[in-house]
């Protein structure tokens, strides 16, 4: 085993019934859940395991379903990072940073956020 693969012998699941982490159709995951909560590497488990396309068990505290919807979010925020868009309250073209990057400037976010703030404020006054 190579020294990247050494994370692994850090594992909370190391010697625990394999079983456990692949619940079958109805079988409860909760109790593999909790040991991915304790572990210590479990951000990288999960990370591991959604760049393999893990198609089955608990990785990372994650079903394959949690997983499956992490990733798409992940890709989705990718695909937008580093376009070039108009900055929603100046105008002037930015590159973003994710998908949620809408103003060029901390001027500019911190002007947004008063602005949703008012908005906020007249919608319930
Ligand atoms: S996160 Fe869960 S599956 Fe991954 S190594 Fe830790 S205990 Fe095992
Ligand atoms: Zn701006």
């Amino acid at each position: 085993m190579s020294a990247a693969e050494n994370w692994q012998f850090e594992a909370a699941c190391l010697g625990v019934d394999p079983d456990l982490f692949f619940p079958g159709l109805g079988e409860d995951a909760e109790p593999a859940k909790k040991i991915c909560a304790e572990c210590p590497i479990r951000e990288r488990c999960l990370d591991d395991a959604i760049e393999r396309g893990e198609k089955y068990g608990i990785w990372g505290g994650k079903s394959e379903r949690e997983r499956r919807r992490i990733r798409r979010q992940r890709l989705q925020e990718r695909s937008l990072a580093g376009t070039t868009v108009p900055c929603q309250v100046c105008g002037r073209l930015f590159v973003r940073r994710s998908n949620n990057h809408k103003a060029c400037s901390d001027v500019c976010s911190l002007a947004a956020q008063r602005e949703r703030q008012r908005r906020w404020e007249t919608t319930r006054g």
